[in-house]
């Protein structure tokens, strides 16, 4: 099923993104878990592309794997270091194996990179482009950036070439996570003034380690709210402790923007089908 008809029937809906295994010895056990992140039935589960160290190869079959559950999936897709040929081969593996959801992402600057690159894609536009001609029929999402992408000069800007995803064939967009619900309120009126109308998804990450934590920032440069750094500091060396609170905490988020209006969240499971349960759980009466 195509998520933008999800979206458009649903006034809620609770998606989760997971991640392929980082070496192939892990490939049947995070197969494993991803059936029961599946099982737990959100709306559709999102599978990344080499992001975070993961590997690339088995994005489409796990993708699979989610269909095979009965749940909606959607593969995601860089094209920073790829040439229009690599390109054109995954959109149609993708095609072929019946995955009817693109996240199309440019992905991030290898380092050493020589960018922009002649040969290579420069930004996401353009592989959604490539997609649009490659595999018509495709539903489409684009990444956001409620702070800002962090190569973008300003935000005004980075909503200008957001606008023009969109524009290129987007119909829906997913954010990067943020932890302070009123930078997602602000962003989102700044994308509508923008003319951007397409839905969007509100990406949360339930932070269950310090470690997670310093990464997160250390990745997306996103702010963390002095009540998060409360948990980290007070339950960080215990893990169960701070598992349970970052799943309340990211509860919380979840429930103020479904009140405000905001009901298409995207959950950053980080392969922990306990953590996603544990949300589903605190939802059980909202949703
Ligand atoms: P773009 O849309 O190309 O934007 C990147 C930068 O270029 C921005 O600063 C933008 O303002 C600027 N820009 C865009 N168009 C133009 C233009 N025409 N002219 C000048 N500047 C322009 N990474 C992975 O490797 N694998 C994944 O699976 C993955 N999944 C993700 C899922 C989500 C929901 C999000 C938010 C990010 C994900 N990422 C993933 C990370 C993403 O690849 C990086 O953030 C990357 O640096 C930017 O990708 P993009 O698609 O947003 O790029």
């Amino acid at each position: 099923m195509k998520i933008r008809d999800i979206l458009r029937e649903n006034p809620v809906t609770i998606s989760m993104e997971v991640f392929p295994p980082k070496s192939d010895v892990r490939f049947e056990s995070v197969r494993g878990t991803v059936r029961e992140i599946a099982r737990l039935r959100p709306s559709f589960v999102s599978c990344t592309y080499g992001a975070g160290g993961g590997t690339s190869r088995y994005t489409v079959e796990i993708s699979q794997d989610i269909m095979a559950e009965g749940v909606p999936s959607m593969a995601h897709m860089t094209c920073i270091s790829s040439t229009k040929d690599t390109v054109r081969t995954q959109i149609k593996k993708i095609k072929d194996a019946g995955v009817e959801n693109i996240l199309a992402l440019r992905g991030d600057v290898p380092d050493g990179m020589d960018f922009p690159h002649p040969r290579y894609y420069e930004h996401a536009v353009q592989l959604v482009e490539e997609i649009r001609e490659v595999y018509p029929d495709a539903c489409i999402g684009g990444a956001c950036y409620p702070e800002k992408h962090p190569d973008a000069f300003n935000k005004d800007e980075d909503i200008r070439h957001i606008r023009e995803k969109v524009d290129a064939g987007c119909d829906f967009l997913t954010t990067q996570m943020f932890f302070n619900n009123s930078i997602y309120y602000n962003y989102l009126y700044r994308l509508r003034e923008a003319g951007v109308t397409v839905p969007i998804l509100a990406g949360i990450m339930p932070v269950t380690s310090r470690r997670q934590m310093e990464r997160s920032i250390q990745l997306s440069g996103c702010v963390i709210p002095p009540e998060l750094t409360a948990l980290a500091d007070r339950f960080g060396d215990s893990p169960r402790a701070m598992q349970q609170a970052g799943i309340l905490y990211a509860s919380h988020q979840i429930i103020d923007l479904i009140a405000n209006g905001c009901g298409h969240i995207h959950v950053y499971t980080m392969n922990k089908p306990e953590v996603a349960a544990g949300i589903l759980n605190n939802l059980r009466g909202i949703i």
